[in-house]
């Protein structure tokens, strides 16, 4: 059966980017048929426009079909997976209220019309920032549907780290696995290597080798490089990491559909797991099993990752009570 999929802010960037590899199946599998709902607001309705006229002539065989619109409740119908891309950007002179003013507008509808029009097995993963907070507005908004179908993407902060931690090693980045993202999405995230392995095996003594204080190595260049990655790309390219964070979201939703055979990282709802309050959209070491996001349980934090993990966690908590002082939820 095809799979309706509703992009919003289609007609930007990441949207563009990330539109022909999802008909050429790179997300949900080459026999997988999909219909493509590209959502967006007026402004933005020719860009997503002319996305669909190149898309037509891409003469995907997997595509069914695409749709523009600016109405949300047409958007969703019947959709299967949602990625929620668009989102206001932080302008000049912004205070981090307004920010989040200005996309509680935006996700707290895009929730109810999820509720409303979305298929019941609806997936939704959210790219556009404050991403993890987004997701919280638009779960919360979408009476009915289980918080577990809200995520948020923190894939791409995964695959920087994984990249990062590969070159140090100068191994190939496939060989490289368990290095998970926790907390916000944001600059105070923890990309975790304690666990991380290199072709199955713990890399802890290569590291040693080849930094000695490994600690200091994750402190003063490992960490900044990962969160910072996205300013260096800035500054390089002269414009923001695009193809990279639309590559990272069909990770996300490919392993949300088909499965992990390893750990991975997504923002998902804690139930209270690892003493992150309940409720927050928080990224954790995940495996998806059944379709499912499966939190890895039993990892030990040292007081090192722990404090690490519980200053994420407080951004986040910070930014539910400043979206919930709003009455976002
Ligand atoms: P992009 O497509 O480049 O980015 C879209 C969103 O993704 C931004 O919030 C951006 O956050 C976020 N993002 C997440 N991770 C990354 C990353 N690693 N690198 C870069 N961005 C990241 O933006 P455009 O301005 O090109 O396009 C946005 C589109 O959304 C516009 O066409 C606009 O019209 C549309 N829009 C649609 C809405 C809707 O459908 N209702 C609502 C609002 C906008 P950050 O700003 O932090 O970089």
């Amino acid at each position: 059966m095809t799979k309706t999929i509703t992009i919003t802010g289609a007609g930007g960037q990441i949207g563009y980017a990330m539109l022909f590899r999802i008909a050429a199946g790179d997300m949900l599998g080459s026999d997988e048929h999909v219909r493509l709902r590209l959502l967006e607001i007026p402004q933005g309705m020719g860009a997503a426009e002319g996305a669909a006229l190149e898309l037509q002539d891409g003469a995907f065989a997997l595509l069914d079909g695409v749709e523009v619109t600016d109405d949300p409740a047409v958007a969703f119908d019947g959709a299967n997976i949602a990625l929620l891309v668009g989102a206001r950007p932080r302008g000049p002179g912004m205070e981090r209220g307004d920010l989040l003013a200005a996309n509680g507008g935006i996700f707290g509808p895009q929730g109810r019309a999820i509720a409303a029009h979305a298929a019941s097995d609806v997936r939704v993963a959210v790219v556009g920032n404050p991403a993890n907070t987004n997701a919280l507005i638009a779960s919360s908004a979408a009476d009915g549907v289980p918080a577990e179908q809200f995520t948020a993407l923190t894939r791409l902060d995964e695959n920087r780290a994984r990249a990062q931690l590969a070159q140090a090693l100068h191994t190939p980045v496939g060989a490289v696995r368990r290095v998970p993202i926790w907390g916000n999405h944001s600059a105070t995230q923890f990309p975790d290597i304690s666990h991380a392995t290199l072709d199955g095996e713990p890399v802890a003594e290569r590291l040693a080798a080849a930094f000695g204080d490994v600690r200091a190595w994750q402190e003063q260049t490992f960490i900044p490089r990962v969160a910072k990655r996205g300013a260096e790309i800035i500054e390089v390219r002269g414009s923001s990491s695009v193809a990279s964070a639309a590559s990272a979201a069909i990770d996300h939703v490919r392993d949300w559909v088909h499965g992990t055979d390893d750990w991975t990282s997504a923002g998902v709802v804690s139930h209270g797991e690892y003493g992150v309050p309940e409720g927050l959209i928080c990224s954790f070491p995940v495996r998806a099993v059944d379709g499912t996001w499966r939190i890895v349980d039993g990892l030990e934090l040292d007081d090192w990752a722990r404090a690490r993990v519980d200053a994420s966690v407080t951004e986040l908590v910070e930014e539910r009570e400043a979206v919930r002082a709003l009455g976002l939820i």
